[in-house]
């Protein structure tokens, strides 16, 4: 594979960043993972966006324009051959050869720029997305930023095992009683033709797939409501799905043991699934 950083391109066991990067030591920085369908992103325009809001958030410099990280993309994709998979961005801090809780100043220090692809073949037409997946609930302990998108994915990344472990797929978060999100997607249910969801804050990732599947479930006519939600609720619920840039809409099928209606996916997240895949190609660059 051919990977970026910092200005080049590299194959991947020439690529090297330095011990004292704050990403490594202090997961100080942030990430994106934007979808490749058909040679093509999913969303760019999205995903550069929130990259600027999470660096903005953390007083982090831009490493480069959107246009350079466009053309980055772009290169990386053809330049892999990917047909199907994924482009994964990770800004950080950089160092100035030294580790401090401080951060260094930020005229001598530049961010550190990194750039992979993941080849996915099958992405679109996902056999798991047929199945539906598997949730449990675990507490969310997770600092108070969900919104920036930092590499701090430790209890995420423990979630997920958890829920291996219990012989799930993936776990939902709940704090206070109420469902946040789930380990790297965003979580809904619904009930009576009703979409439910949590509201936008700093508890969560403002997920683009969320943004363009609500924008789609509108347009649709379903009825979509923001508010809190507890775990009972989606266990009692007709249907839930979760929503990522890597897995689109995915059916959920079970909460903590519990078959939801007939405990195959429902029809709203498959046709949620069908719009957003058909929209998101056609609108794909
Ligand atoms: N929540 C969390 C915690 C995530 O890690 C992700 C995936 N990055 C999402 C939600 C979904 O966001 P997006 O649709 O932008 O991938």
């Amino acid at each position: 594979r051919t990977v970026y950083v910092n200005g080049e391109y590299l194959p991947e066991t020439e690529a090297t960043v330095s011990i004292f990067d704050r990403g490594f030591l202090m997961a100080d920085g942030v990430y994106e993972v934007t979808s490749v369908l058909d040679g093509k992103l999913i969303d760019f325009e999205g995903h550069a966006a929130r990259l600027e809001r999470s660096l903005n958030e953390l007083d982090m410099a831009a490493a480069c324009t959107k246009d350079e990280l466009l053309e980055i993309h772009r290169e990386l994709v053809a330049r892999n051959g990917i047909v199907e998979g994924m482009v994964y961005l990770q800004i950080t801090r950089g160092s100035d050869g030294d580790r401090d809780f401080v951060f260094p100043d930020p005229e001598t220090t530049k961010p550190t720029i990194v750039l992979f692809t993941q080849n996915k073949p099958g992405l679109a037409d996902n056999p798991a997305a047929k199945k539906g997946a598997k949730i449990i609930s675990i507490e969310d302990i997770r600092w108070g930023r969900r919104d920036i998108k930092t590499v701090q994915l430790l209890y995420p990344s423990m979630g997920k095992m958890m829920a291996k472990k219990a012989g799930a797929d993936d776990a939902w978060l709940v704090e206070d009683g109420y469902v946040t999100e789930g380990t790297s997607n965003n979580a809904y249910f619904v009930k009576n033709g009703k979409i439910v969801t949590r509201p936008l804050s700093t508890d969560i990732l403002h997920g683009i797939t969320r943004k363009a599947v609500l924008r789609m479930a509108a347009e649709a006519q379903m009825e979509v409501e923001e508010r809190l939600f507890t775990i009972d609720e989606a266990k009692e619920a007709d249907e839930a799905f979760t929503t990522s840039a890597s897995a689109f809409v995915m059916p959920v099928v079970e909460i903590d043991g519990v078959a939801l209606g007939d405990g195959t996916p429902g029809p709203i997240a498959k046709r949620l699934r069908e719009i957003y895949l058909d929209e998101s190609l056609k609108a794909a660059i």
